[in-house]
């Protein structure tokens, strides 16, 4: 599974608890995250992560695109909703990127570690089924 790990600021720390916690169940997955939440988490964990940009710069917009080629099947996204964030437009696009293509999205820590938990149990699989039926669909389409 392609997971997307995205903290802002305040919740960075957060983050670095979460994958730590959660590093035996991660580590057997792609791992993508935005430009600092990435370093961070390569720092605490020393897991292989694919860094875009940060988020500010274009990073969100980068696991959007993603999201659309249907290259994500997870992603846990640590929002601050007490700050005001330069990228909101950008933050919102994701999560309806997210929704349109039915991907789990999890926006705070308990939900996190439901999914986390759910992707060790095996409860995402059916995600490769439908990223199949969906690329299928993308090839009658061109
Ligand atoms: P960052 O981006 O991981 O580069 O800080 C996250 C964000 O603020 O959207």
């Amino acid at each position: 599974m392609n997971i997307a790990f995205i903290a802002h600021d305040k919740k960075k720390d957060e983050m670095v608890k979460l994958t730590t916690a959660y590093k035996e169940i991660i580590k057997d997955h792609q791992i993508f995250a935005t430009g600092t939440t990435g370093q961070r988490i390569i720092d605490a964990t020393g897991l292989n992560v694919h860094r875009f940009k940060s988020g500010p710069l274009g990073g969100d917009q980068q696991i959007g695109a993603y999201v659309s080629d249907n290259k994500i099947d997870l992603v846990i996204f640590l929002r601050d909703p007490l700050t005001a964030q330069p990228h909101e437009p950008d933050i919102s696009a994701l999560l309806r990127l997210c929704d349109v293509y039915e991907i789990p999205l999890a926006t705070n820590l308990g939900t996190s570690e439901v999914l986390l938990r759910g992707l060790g149990n095996g409860f995402i699989e059916w995600r490769k089924t439908q990223r199949e039926a969906q690329l299928k669909e993308l090839e009658e389409y061109e």
